[in-house]
């Protein structure tokens, strides 16, 4: 294993200067830096490998497929699926979502049921289901958190025998924590419910095991571990994969097309119409060695030292409100946070003046904040390359945000 401190050196962007100062990126929940092996890769692959994947019988369709397939073996081996049918490629978390929507939701959910999720999803976990239960006449209801971010006592009792979906974050992009999976998962299998699990947050940054976690549905991006943007995952169980109808239709997901009727390809096949992104896997494939090559737990414990290291210091600014737990320990590399009387804008723009890169507004989360009462946050949120100097500074300039802004005190 490579010691993560290596890590940094691997990543050009994160050389170069902004506003006069080397640029630091704290915004990798949004999405991840690449690194140079991972563009070496790609390189390689569109110089002299670079062909139609599933089409054609010359070399260069071969080694494409090739390249594909091996980059979905990989997938399979990473989140120790049980087999490749269960890996599908999509563009993204959302795509794959919409995936399951429309072909698990708007087909298997009907009048009367329940779907559960809880109020800090992801709008890609959200309107997808506000959409299934529109359609189908369901009812979606919302678990709701205590102060800290955590489940209120008795909300998982809201999944009861007429639910049919429960959906949740794994890791929640605002909160930076984690839903108890275990629990929720088996309360959901005990009535017969299905759950989807949000990945986009949590395969990033730590093992993932979906057949640990037992879940029916993942989800996760490429673009936020280091991959290319436009390469996500779903992964699901094949008897639940087996009886959905193909989402999109086209070339490469058909068996055989008459002039009025058409058999589906098998699985994963079934739901991989047109051509693929096979770039976009090469990377993934390749991001995948990269991560893994200073080991998932590794990162894990390098976000962990980094939240420890930062959110003590920015709970002794004054002003400054950390949303959801205040514990390090809890949150996975994502803090956000607000400062009285000023916009998260206004404070993302002085970080931004001083070369330091974050994210501010909503988060895709609008139920959360309108459940806060925080319409609007800034958004820190750290991966392997990030260093205790980076947060350093990001800690000296958010001290003078208030100043800057005309304030006293
Ligand atoms: N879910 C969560 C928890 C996320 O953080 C994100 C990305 N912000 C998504 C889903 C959607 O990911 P993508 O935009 O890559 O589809």
């Amino acid at each position: 294993m490579r010691p993560i401190t290596e890590a940094y050196k691997d990543f050009p962007i994160l050389h170069k200067e902004h506003n006069g100062h080397r640029l630091i990126y704290l915004d990798s929940g949004a999405t991840a830096q690449i690194p140079q092996m991972v563009m070496d890769r790609l390189t390689d692959h569109m110089l002299h490998h670079n062909g139609n994947p599933h089409r054609g019988s010359h070399i260069l369709a071969i080694e494409a497929s090739e390249a594909y397939e091996n980059a979905r073996d990989r997938v399979v081996e990473f989140i120790n699926a049980r087999e490749r049918e269960e890996v599908v490629f999509t563009r993204n978390s959302t795509e794959s979502m919409n995936l399951i929507a429309h072909s698990y939701g708007a087909n298997f959910v009907t009048k009367g049921d329940k779907i559960v999720i809880t109020v800090a999803e992801h709008h890609a976990n959200l309107v997808t289901w506000q959409y299934v239960a529109e359609k189908t006449g369901s009812t979606l209801e919302y678990m709701y958190l205590d102060e800290s971010g955590h489940l209120k006592d008795g909300e998982i009792n809201k999944i009861d025998e007429s639910t049919k979906i429960v959906a949740f974050a794994h890791v929640s992009n605002v909160l930076g924590m984690e839903f108890p999976v275990k629990e929720l998962t088996e309360k959901a299998h005990s009535v017969g419910a299905i759950v989807v699990l949000d990945g986009a947050q949590s395969t990033p940054h730590m093992k993932v095991d979906v057949q640990a976690l037992d879940c029916d549905f993942f989800v996760f991006s490429g673009h936020k571990m280091c991959a290319s943007q436009g390469i996500g995952v779903l992964y699901g169980k094949r008897e639940l994969l087996e009886k959905m109808p193909p989402f999109l239709l086209g070339g490469d997901m058909i068996e055989y097309v008459k002039e009025q009727s058409t058999t589906f390809n098998e699985l994963p096949y079934k739901f991989e119409a047109g051509t693929p992104n096979a770039h976009g896997a090469v990377t993934l494939h390749a991001a995948i060695d990269y991560l893994e090559s200073f080991g998932m737990d590794a990162i894990d414990a390098h976000e962990e030292e980094l939240v420890s290291y930062v959110l003590p210091k920015m709970l002794e600014i004054p002003h400054v409100h950390v949303l959801g737990s205040q514990n390090p320990r809890e949150k996975h590399g994502v803090i956000a946070f607000t400062i009285d009387d000023v916009h998260p804008h206004d404070v993302a723009t002085i970080l931004d003046s001083k070369g330091i890169c974050v994210r501010s507004g909503h988060h895709c989360a609008q139920p959360l904040g309108a459940f806060f009462h925080v319409a609007a946050s800034t958004r820190l949120s750290m991966y392997l390359y990030t260093r205790k100097e980076d947060l350093d500074a990001f800690l000296e300039v958010l001290k003078t945000v208030r100043s800057v802004m005309g304030f006293k005190d």
